[in-house]
Formats: C-alpha cells, sequence, structure tokens
C-alpha cells in the first residue's frame, strides 16, 4: 500500500475544477458571474474556436485591488462571503470562491485588473504556477483571457464535443445570464462575429429583443404578481408561438439562472391544454424573493437551488399564468396593443 500524502494545491486544484469547468461555457459563465458580481453595466465576451484557444471577458466593473490579485487566484477564496450567515443569505452570484483558482490550473490566464481607471496590474498565470506580475495601465474593471483551455489536462480535453456544440452552449449561457441581467449590456463575439449584443437600458422586452429578435419579443405579453413572499415577472408567449424543446423558458430567482423542473412544469401548466404535444411556449420569468429563502449551496455550478415555499411558489407561477392567458383569450384585440 502506498503511504497517505497530501496533494500539490496544483493537483488538487485540477481535481477541483472538475466540479466547475467542465468545458468553455463554464469558464463563460464563471467570468462574466465575477463581471456581475463586481457591478459591471457593459460585459464583453470574446472566444476563438468555440472558447476552445481563447475566452476573454472584459468588465467595467470594481476591478480587484493589486495586492489581492494573488489571493483572489487561491482556492476558496472570496470577497463575498465571510460567515456561515452570509452563507445562507447569499446575495451574489459566486461565493465559492473556486472559479479563478479552478479554470487558472487548467488553462493560461492573463488577468488585467484595475480598482481606479488609471494604474492596474497584470498577472500572468498558467497551469496554477504564476508566471509573472506587473504594474500597467488599465482602464476601470478587469480583463480576463483564458487560452488553451484543458492544455494540460488531456483526458478533459477530449471529452470536449464539436466546436459547434460548444459555441452553442455558449451562445445558451450568455442568452440566459443577459435575460438575467437586462441592466448590463452583453456583447458576445465569436471568430469576429457578433452573436450576442444586448442594450443594457433595463428594459427587458428590449433585452428578449436581442437575444431572440424583435418579432418574437413584440408577440410575447408580460406578466407581474406579488405575494408576501415572492414578486413574479416577465414576458410569455401566446400558446400559437411556441417551440419543440422547453429551451426557450428561463427562470431567474433573483437574478440567477436556474434550472428547476417544478416550476418549468408549474409554468407549462397554467397553459393548460392550449399547448400542443411536444410544444413548449419561450418564457422569461424573474422571480425575486429573500436570498434566505434560497439555498445555492447545493450544487457546485449553482444551476439548482433549494426554495423553501417552493409549493406556494409553484401556485403563484401556475395560476398568474392561467390568469394572463385566460384575460387575452377575453379580450382577443388586447394581444395586438402589448
Ligand atoms: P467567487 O466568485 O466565488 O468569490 P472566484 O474564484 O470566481 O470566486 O473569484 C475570486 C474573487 O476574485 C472574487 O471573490 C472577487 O473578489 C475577485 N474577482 C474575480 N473576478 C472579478 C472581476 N471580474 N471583477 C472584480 N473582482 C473579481
Ligand atoms: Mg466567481
Amino acid at each position: 500500500m502506498a503511504h497517505i500524502q497530501r496533494l500539490s494545491p496544483t493537483l488538487s486544484n485540477q481535481i477541483a475544477a472538475g466540479e466547475v469547468i467542465e468545458r468553455p461555457a463554464s469558464v463563460v459563465k464563471e467570468l462574466v458571474e465575477n463581471a456581475i458580481d463586481a457591478q459591471a453595466t457593459q460585459i464583453d465576451i470574446v472566444v476563438k474556436d468555440a472558447g476552445i484557444s481563447l475566452i476573454k471577458v472584459t468588465d467595467n466593473g470594481n476591478g480587484i485591488a493589486a495586492d489581492e490579485v494573488e489571493l483572489a487566484f487561491q482556492p476558496h477564496a472570496t470577497s463575498k462571503i465571510s460567515s456561515n450567515q452570509d452563507l445562507f443569505n447569499v446575495k451574489t452570484l459566486g461565493f465559492r470562491g473556486e472559479a479563478l483558482a479552478s479554470i487558472a490550473a487548467v488553462a493560461k490566464v492573463n488577468l488585467t485588473t484595475s480598482t481606479n481607471g488609471s494604474r492596474g496590474v497584470l498577472v500572468q498565470i498558467a497551469g496554477g504556477q504564476q508566471l509573472n506580475k506587473q504594474t500597467v495601465a488599465a482602464t476601470k474593471g478587469t480583463s480576463i483571457e483564458v487560452k488553451d483551455l484543458f492544455y494540460n489536462t488531456p483526458a478533459r480535453l477530449k471529452y470536449i464535443k464539436t466546436v459547434n456544440t460548444e459555441l452553442n452552449r455558449i451562445i445558451d449561457i450568455v442568452n440566459r445570464l443577459a435575460l438575467a441581467q437586462p441592466q448590463i449590456a452583453f456583447t458576445l463575439i465569436n471568430e469576429q462575429r457578433n452573436l450576442i449584443r444586448t442594450s443594457g437600458n433595463g428594459n427587458l422586452q428590449q433585452t428578449i429583443a436581442g437575444i431572440y429578435g424583435r418579432k418574437v419579443a413584440e408577440q410575447m405579453v408580460s406578466f407581474e404578481q406579488q405575494t408576501s413572499d415572492f414578486r413574479i415577472f416577465g414576458f410569455i408567449s401566446l400558446p400559437q408561438q411556441t417551440r419543440a424543446s422547453r429551451n426557450y423558458i428561463s427562470l431567474l430567482v433573483n437574478n440567477r439562472y436556474i434550472i428547476n423542473y417544478q416550476l418549468t412544469k408549474a409554468l407549462l401548466a397554467g397553459y393548460g391544454s392550449k399547448l400542443m404535444v411536444g410544444r413548449y411556449p419561450l418564457a422569461v420569468v424573474h422571480i425575486k424573493m429573500a436570498p434566505l429563502l434560497v439555498d445555492v449551496n447545493v450544487h457546485p455550478t449553482k444551476r439548482e437551488v433549494r426554495l423553501s415555499k417552493e409549493a406556494q411558489l409553484i401556485d403563484l407561477i401556475t395560476t398568474t399564468v392561467a390568469a394572463k392567458l385566460q384575460q387575452l383569450n377575453l379580450i382577443p384585440d388586447a394581444v395586438h396593443n402589448l
């Protein structure tokens, strides 16, 4: 039997990376979430080869203090929570302090950041090893380049699907993040082609237009409802405006995109028998609730969350959607005036 020994930090970060960094789209998600948490109003994403050779995310957020940059790349290092109470009252998208350490363990990373907009710092890290740190001129915010993802973990690289599949996953996650944050202007560029552009003016319907096109957005109808625990609002399509998959349904809890089968079912239940078999509506459903009622510490990627009072929320979504569609049915002309 071999002796027990502690893994080196590089190796343990590579193992941890397996949990959060599955593919290029996971890198995009983590970097954009960091930009959102840094209060950016503009987030620009550039990818090459569907993110395998390059992912670059630039934001105009708060930046990282020059003397904390190394710390940001340490595992379990975060500015977002500091106590047990915070963990159960998370108000940011991140809180695990894992993403930068994980990404830097399996790629080559250049990060430029500035908290004041004149001087900043550039750090270069590859495979978890810091290669360089220097002072540079920089605008306020952070720009992070992730190159040659999984270059040192060939098994993971092999698992990557075609460029098309990976690019679609990136587009999908940026779509959801943009729908979650209408007050942030997003761009996504792949090989010089602009794939996504949202205005960031706070208007949800215009954001939907930026993602799904103007015609689609104009045909969707708005809803809003409130109880003592929840406020829900957003846009849904009419029963005749459907798609062949549920992928056009976005659930956003406190501006976090989540996957929740029960809530999706609740939305569909609101349509009753109005949908044809195998057809699904488009919907952007924002749910606001006290952070204390949301447990985000369920899954490493935070795509699934545990909601208190889920049964009430399910009921609220179904009845709100049903009432909205019923109301439009009674006044058919209203659809054109929305
Ligand atoms: P987490 O987001 O869970 O805190 P990360 O590893 O993603 O963990 O980031 C570590 C820390 O680095 C963050 O807590 C934050 O302080 C800082 N950080 C990362 N990205 C940015 C950014 N784009 N702008 C400002 N600060 C950032
Ligand atoms: Mg993060």
